[in-house]
């Protein structure tokens, strides 16, 4: 008997609809998401930026998905007039320990294959009016853009494919069957149906790890033939700027120099992030953040930013910013990071992961956003 369904995609973040988006016009495809609308976790919870590629291994998968995503993510925007700006950013030295990485760094961007120049001491004067910079690089094809316009675009798409939507609807059995999935689901009124799909594709973020050992997959890597697919949270605070003087004193992003190119890897497996860093927005104001801090087993993603931190912010954005003040910063979003977990503490990358009818999507943090449209090219290909 045909099944009811050839694809059923559970999440509807960025990942999940633009695999929708992409694979819908020649399979028939349900996206299955646990809230009451699409994107409302990491993926409205991020910094909207559209990322170059140049701080991951070459050839890792972060590194070739942002590569691809990022231009993918232009001609998408500018062919559905979604909001975006190619910004550029500016990776700044401010100290001696910077300088002394900042070759390390430049040397890993000019291999990425984006697009990356040195600042020229023209430049340098110009940006010193403003913000704390003895040397530094400019990425000219990093951008921010308007990202729940980009997630609705996709949504929009997917469904001109008809593919359906099961909002507040979360999968509560998965049987694998000889030739495809039997699923039953649980709806917003608690009501419960089966439905069943050739294919299964696995885009639940946070939730990934518990719908694999749903279909009976262990995660923890104690089976040879299935990859770790556990993954943990890490916290990114977020704080606004609103003393627009500032806001409009730089048109750029300013991201910190990576530490060095052997140890930047074990940095940010580590501290779970690249440090706080200015972010522009659409409106031309100015963010600092995400920082990073890991989650105990227990702690909730309660999405609270009780503004405990402005210290530790005042700090970090005087360090760039020189004529900031503690008045003009307010708690803003928070978002959480999916970090793989990795055998030895490995570099944490993005996994593409298929056991036959299954695709299962792990460890999907920064360049998600970016890299959303080249994950779903991949996937297109894989089916
Ligand atoms: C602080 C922060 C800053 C970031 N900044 C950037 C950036 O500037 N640029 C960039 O490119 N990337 C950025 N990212 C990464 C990017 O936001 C993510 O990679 C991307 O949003 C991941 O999308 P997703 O669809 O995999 O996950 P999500 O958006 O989390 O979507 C997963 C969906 O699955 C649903 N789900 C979970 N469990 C179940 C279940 N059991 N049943 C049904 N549905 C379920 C969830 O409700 C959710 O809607 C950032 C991330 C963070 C945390």
């Amino acid at each position: 008997m045909e099944s009811d369904f050839d694809v059923v995609i559970i999440g509807a973040g960025v990942v999940g609809l633009a695999i929708g988006a992409s694979i819908s016009d020649n399979q028939r495809t349900l996206i299955i998401e646990k809230n009451s609308n699409f994107g409302l976790e990491s993926s409205s919870h991020n910094s909207e930026v559209i990322h170059a590629g140049i701080y991951y291994p070459i050839n890792s998968n972060k590194h070739l998905f942002c590569l691809e995503g990022n231009k993918l993510l232009y001609e998408w925007c500018n062919r559905y007039q979604i909001k975006h700006k190619r910004v550029g950013k500016i990776v700044n030295a401010i100290n001696q320990g910077d300088l002394n990485n900042l070759e390390h760094a430049w040397h890993l961007a000019s291999e990425s294959g984006a697009r990356v120049r040195r600042l020229t001491l023209n430049e340098l004067n110009e940006y010193r009016k403003n913000i704390a910079i003895e040397d530094g690089f400019f990425s000219e094809d990093t951008g921010i853009l308007d990202s729940v316009s980009f997630l609705k675009s996709l949504e929009y798409f997917a469904k001109q494919n008809e593919t359906f939507f099961s909002y507040n609807t979360i999968p509560i059995n998965i049987q694998k069957n000889k030739n495809n999935f039997k699923i039953q689901i649980k709806n917003y009124d608690s009501s419960e149906d089966e439905i069943t799909a050739n294919l299964i594709i696995n885009a639940a973020g946070h939730g990934a790890p518990e719908i694999a050992a749903l279909i009976g997959y262990k995660i923890d890597g104690d089976d040879p033939n299935v990859p770790i697919l556990r993954q943990h949270v890490n916290r990114g605070v977020y704080f606004d700027i609103i003393n627009n003087k500032i806001n409009h004193s730089i048109n750029n992003l300013v991201y910190p120099v990576p530490i060095n190119r052997e140890k930047m890897q074990d940095h940010i497996n580590t501290s779970g992030g690249l440090g706080i860093h200015l972010t522009k927005t659409l409106d031309g104001d100015l963010k600092l953040g995400p920082d990073a801090e890991w989650l105990n087993n227990d702690d909730e993603m309660d999405y609270i930013n009780n503004g405990k931190k402005a210290q530790q912010f005042y700090i970090a954005g005087k360090s760039i910013l020189p004529k900031l003040n503690i008045e003009d910063i307010v708690p803003a979003h928070v978002g959480y990071r999916s970090r793989l977990q990795t055998k030895n503490n490995q570099y944490a990358d993005f996994l593409i992961w298929q056991d036959k009818q299954y695709i299962h999507l792990g460890g999907i943090e920064s360049p998600g956003l970016t890299a959303s449209l080249a994950i779903a090219k991949k996937i297109k290909n894989l089916l």
